[in-house]
């Protein structure tokens, strides 16, 4: 079983109408022991329907150089359990949670040139705990990093983001796509992505956000001549390998 761990928020800080930016500091003995990339499972304690409780994933954007202190960003979805209970819980409260998990991160031997990191949505989050992490900075010279999202005031704002690139940065673009309900959204993103490729292509890539639009993109990266070795993926929603896709809750 997963360890259970317990940070405290140290402030709540709104970045825009449904953002916030929570700053936590583990409790007194514990450490965190995160690569840049990974992510926490917090247990809100809300039940749901169901009876189960609702615990759900947050990357981790602060740097991994402060393993008591971390940062993660929530976006409200609508009456969502989970980052409504982040919007609403004042400094000092204590959120339990397990981790750090998962793999979005380089295999230490890597040297490589050139990465290209892509993110969609709420999973920037994801892609700058990755690019700012050490392991990145010990595999990876320089990076493109391409955004896709539906608007600039959707989440992180972009001086935010700039702030944290580094001069391994080789170029950062925001693209503006159709909304996740949008019938457009799929092809729109695939154009973009390929047009994104054309003069950056790099030898590793990762992907973060929406899992609807990042598989037809890796679909792209194994037709010109990727292979899955290549290619990681961290999915937001819309996991094709799990259960339940989005629910429009509207
Ligand atoms: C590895 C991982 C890392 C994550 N990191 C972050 C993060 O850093 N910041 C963050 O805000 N969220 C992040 N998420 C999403 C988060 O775990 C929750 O799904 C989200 O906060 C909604 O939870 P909820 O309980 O409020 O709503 P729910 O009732 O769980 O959500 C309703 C539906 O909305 C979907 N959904 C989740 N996010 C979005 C979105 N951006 N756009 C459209 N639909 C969405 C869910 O999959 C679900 O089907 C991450 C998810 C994963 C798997």
């Amino acid at each position: 079983m997963a360890q259970q761990k317990k940070a405290i928020i140290l402030e709540s800080k709104p970045l825009n109408e449904e953002t916030k930016l929570l700053h936590l500091k583990l409790e007194e003995g514990q450490t965190l022991n995160f690569t840049g990339g990974q992510y926490v499972i917090v247990n809100t304690n809300i039940s749901l329907p169901q009876g189960k409780l609702a615990k759900r994933a947050y990357s981790i954007l602060s740097r991994d150089n402060d393993q008591d202190k971390f940062q993660i960003a929530v976006k409200k979805i609508l009456d969502g359990p989970a980052s409504n209970y982040f919007h609403d819980s004042a400094p000092g409260t204590t959120i339990p949670f397990s981790g750090p998990w998962g793999q979005f991160f380089c295999d230490p031997s890597t040297k490589i040139q050139k990465a290209m990191v892509i993110a969609t949505d709420t999973g920037i989050t994801a892609a700058l705990g990755l690019i700012q992490s050490q392991n990145f900075k010990n595999c990876v010279k320089k990076f493109y990093l391409l955004w896709l999202v539906e608007s600039l005031n959707y989440f992180l704002p972009p001086s935010f983001l700039e702030e944290k690139l580094g001069a391994d940065c080789a170029g950062f673009f925001i693209r503006i796509i159709p909304g996740v309900w949008n019938p457009e959204r799929g092809a729109r993103s695939l154009e973009l992505f390929k047009l994104f490729l054309e003069d950056r292509m790099g030898e590793l890539s990762f992907l973060s956000g929406d899992g609807n639009l990042l598989y037809p993109f890796k679909d792209e990266l194994l037709a010109q001549g990727f292979n899955d070795s290549q290619i990681k993926i961290e999915c937001f929603f819309n996991n094709p390998f799990k259960k339940i896709t989005t629910q429009r809750l509207v």
